[in-house]
């Protein structure tokens, strides 16, 4: 990568806003997290998920800690053909919830669909579009806390 389209890049990932998954909001709509993220899960944790039984924050921690651990290593986690909330929602689970904005994900989606990703917008303005656009997926933006200046 070029020096300058370095600097740009940075200049912009601070401006982003970067998002999470909101599980209360599964949880204020009644759906179970741990139903949702199952099917993304490999054959052997789809089976264990189910007797797992956990709600809210412990079944949040099950989940991430699964598949980020296993699951998200299958080759076959993000496929080529994914629509971009579905590839997102996938990146998330995979980095335990970690905040993600729009150039990491374009970054992340690249690497994994290299050159299929060629022919896809993956520019930040449709991302921010899809992402705050999406009910079902939970996304909501990260608001990091302010330190308190005393
Ligand atoms: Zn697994």
């Amino acid at each position: 990568m070029e020096k300058e389209e370095a600097q740009n890049q940075s200049l912009i990932k601070e401006e982003l806003p970067s998002y999470i998954i909101d599980l209360e909001r599964f949880e204020a709509n009644n759906r179970s997290f741990l139903s949702v993220t199952r099917s993304r899960m490999c054959p052997m944790h789809r089976g264990e998920a189910t007797s797992v039984g956990a709600k809210g924050a412990k079944a949040g921690d099950y989940i991430f800690k699964t598949i980020g651990e296993c699951c998200s290593k299958a080759e076959d986690f993000l496929p080529r053909r994914l629509p971009i909330r579905e590839a997102v929602f996938r990146l998330l689970l995979a980095n335990r919830n970690k905040p993600i904005n729009p150039i990491e994900i374009e970054e992340k989606l690249r690497e994994w669909w290299r050159e299929d990703a060629d022919s896809r917008d993956l520019s930040p303005q449709l991302l921010v579009r899809l992402l705050d656009s999406s009910e079902f997926y939970g996304f909501k933006l990260y608001v990091p806390q302010e330190k308190s200046k005393s």
